[in-house]
C-alpha cells in the first residue's frame, strides 16, 4: 500500500482507540462473565474464546482452533496462527481469558464486575486489566497495522489464549509440550501484570517463582487449661515465633543465607535496574528504606533478589480465645525467589537451619514450587529491539525489569519453546485485579496500542534479532 508509514499506523491505533472503537470492543469482552474460579462459569470460558475472541482473530486473518484443556477440569485453550512467511520472523503472543470471581457484591455503589465503566481516567471491570484489556490491546493494534500495510503484516503471529491463568495456569505446560512445533517462534511478546509505576512503560523479562510451606508445632491434641499447664508445658505459638525469627531478622533480612543467590544480584540485573522507580501504588502500603536485605535497592529487592512473607500465621482460635496453652501453631510462609535460586535448596536449608538452632519440633510441610521462576537476560537482543521500538513510538524511556511482580507462566515458553520473554504491561499496581474495582487506566492502555502498534509495524520491516 503506498504511503503506508509507522507513524500512520500509530495514528490509526490512536484513532481507533479515541473513537470509542476499542472501548466497545472491551465492553464485549467484560460482558463474557469469564471466571474460571466458578464451576458454573465454565461455559462462559468457552465463550470467551469462540464468540469473544474467534470471529475477531478470523477477521484479521489468524487460523483460530478451540482446544479442550489436557487436564478435564480446567478450561479450554485457543491458538491462533497467522502466517505470511515462514523465513519472516515469528511472535508468540500469550493472554488469559478467564478472570478471578467477579465478587459482584463488593465492588463500590455505581460499579459492576461485568459492565465497563468510565470514571476517573478509568475502565473498571473484571479482566479490564487481567488480562482481557491487556491482550485486546494488542490485537487492536495489529489490526491498525494490518490495515495501514494493506492486510499484510509482514512477519508471522501465533496465539495462546488460555482459560485457567487463575487457576494456576493449570494444563497450560502439558498443552504447550504437546504442541511445540505448532507454537514454535523466535520472541514471545506478550501482556499481563503491572508497570514499575504508571508513567513508565515497561518491559518486564521474567517472574520471580513461588514457593510455599507451612511451618508447624504440633505438640497434643488438644488446649490444656492454662491455670494449670502454663508455665509447665511448651507452648508452641512461641516454639513458632522463635522459629521466624531465626529465619528472618528484625529488619527483614533474611537469615537463611543458603535460600539466596550466591553471587548476589546478577550484574545485567542490577544494570537494568538502576534508576528503576518502585511505585507505592496508591499508598496501599509503605516502602520501608529500612526493611529486606540491606545492602540492595528497592527494585533490586523485589525484582533482583529472594523475599520470604508469612502469609498467614494461627495459633489457638484468635476470634474466641479460651484460657489454654494451644496445642499447636502455623505459619503459611512463601519465598519468592528468582532464577538464581535453584528451588530444590529451600526446604532441606531450612530443615538444616532449624535443626541447628534447636528447633527439631518445627515441621515443614506441603512444601513445594507453586510457580517456578523465569527470566530472560534483561539484555537480549529481543528484549533491546523492543525497548527501541517502544521508545521510539512514546518517546519516553522504558523500563526494563528482569521481574515481573505480578504472576505470569512464562517458564512454560521458556522450557518447552525456548522463546526469549518480552512481557510488556499495560496496567499498574493499584489496578485492584483481584479483587473488587478492577481497572485500567486508560492512559496507560492509550500508550500501550501505540506501543504495540509500533512493535507490529517494526517486526514487518526486517531488522529483528537473528535466529
Ligand atoms: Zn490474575
Amino acid at each position: 500500500m503506498q504511503n503506508a508509514t509507522r507513524a500512520g499506523a500509530i495514528a490509526r491505533a490512536l484513532n481507533d482507540f479515541d473513537s470509542g472503537a476499542f472501548r466497545a470492543r472491551l465492553d464485549s469482552l467484560v460482558a463474557i462473565p469469564s471466571t474460571s474460579q466458578e464451576e458454573a462459569s465454565a461455559p462462559a470460558l468457552r465463550r470467551y474464546l469462540a464468540e469473544g475472541l474467534e470471529p475477531w482473530l478470523t477477521r484479521l486473518g489468524f487460523i483460530v482452533a478451540l482446544h479442550d484443556n489436557p487436564l478435564p477440569e480446567f478450561g479450554p485453550i485457543l491458538t491462533a496462527l497467522r502466517i505470511e512467511d515462514p523465513a519472516r520472523p515469528t511472535v508468540l503472543l500469550y493472554g488469559h481469558g478467564d478472570t478471578v470471581r467477579g465478587l459482584d457484591e463488593q465492588w463500590r455503589e455505581g460499579l459492576t464486575p461485568w459492565r465497563v465503566t468510565t470514571e476517573d481516567g478509568r475502565w473498571y471491570g473484571r479482566g479490564t486489566a487481567d488480562n482481557k484489556g491487556q491482550h485486546a490491546l494488542n490485537l487492536a493494534a495489529l489490526e491498525a497495522v494490518l490495515a495501514e500495510r494493506g492486510g499484510r503484516l509482514g512477519a508471522n503471529l501465533k496465539l495462546v489464549i488460555e482459560t485457567a491463568e487463575e487457576r494456576g495456569s493449570r494444563g497450560l505446560r502439558e498443552f504447550v509440550a504437546g504442541h511445540a512445533a505448532l507454537l514454535a517462534a523466535d520472541a514471545l511478546i506478550a501482556s499481563d501484570g503491572p508497570r514499575v509505576e504508571p508513567e513508565r512503560p515497561t518491559i518486564a523479562t521474567g517472574t520471580r517463582g513461588t514457593f510455599h510451606f507451612t511451618l508447624a508445632v504440633r505438640l497434643r491434641q488438644g488446649g490444656v487449661h492454662s491455670g494449670h499447664w502454663g508455665g509447665l508445658t511448651t507452648d508452641p505459638a512461641i516454639i513458632l515465633a522463635h522459629a521466624l525469627s531465626t529465619i528472618m531478622d528484625r529488619e527483614g533480612k533474611i537469615l537463611v543465607r543458603d535460600w539466596l543467590p550466591r553471587g548476589g544480584v546478577p550484574q545485567a540485573v542490577k544494570a537494568v535496574l538502576a534508576g528503576c522507580p518502585v511505585g507505592g501504588g496508591d499508598g496501599a502500603a509503605t516502602i520501608d528504606a529500612g526493611w529486606g536485605e540491606p545492602t540492595l535497592t528497592s527494585a533490586e529487592k523485589i525484582y533482583g533478589w529472594n523475599s520470604f512473607i508469612v502469609l498467614a500465621m494461627l495459633s489457638g482460635r484468635p476470634e474466641n480465645p479460651v484460657n489454654a496453652v494451644a496445642p499447636d501453631a502455623v505459619a503459611h510462609c512463601q519465598i519468592r525467589y528468582t532464577v538464581d535460586t535453584d528451588a530444590v535448596v529451600f526446604e532441606p536449608a531450612l530443615r538444616r537451619h532449624l535443626d541447628a538452632h534447636g528447633l527439631a519440633e518445627v515441621r515443614i510441610e506441603q512444601a513445594g514450587i507453586r510457580m517456578p521462576a523465569s527470566r530472560t537476560a534483561p539484555d537480549h537482543p529481543w528484549v533491546r529491539w523492543a525497548q527501541a521500538s517502544m521508545e521510539a513510538s512514546l518517546g519516553k524511556k522504558v523500563q526494563v525489569i528482569p521481574s515481573s511482580s505480578g504472576g505470569l507462566p512464562g517458564d512454560v515458553f521458556v522450557d518447552h519453546l525456548h522463546v526469549p520473554l518480552v512481557w510488556v504491561p499495560h496496567s499498574y499496581n493499584g489496578c485492584k485485579q483481584h479483587g473488587p474495582n478492577e481497572h485500567l487506566l486508560i492512559a496507560v492502555a492509550r500508550e500501550g496500542i501505540a506501543a504495540f502498534a509500533g512493535l507490529w509495524w517494526d517486526l514487518g520491516e526486517g531488522g529483528t534479532p537473528g535466529r
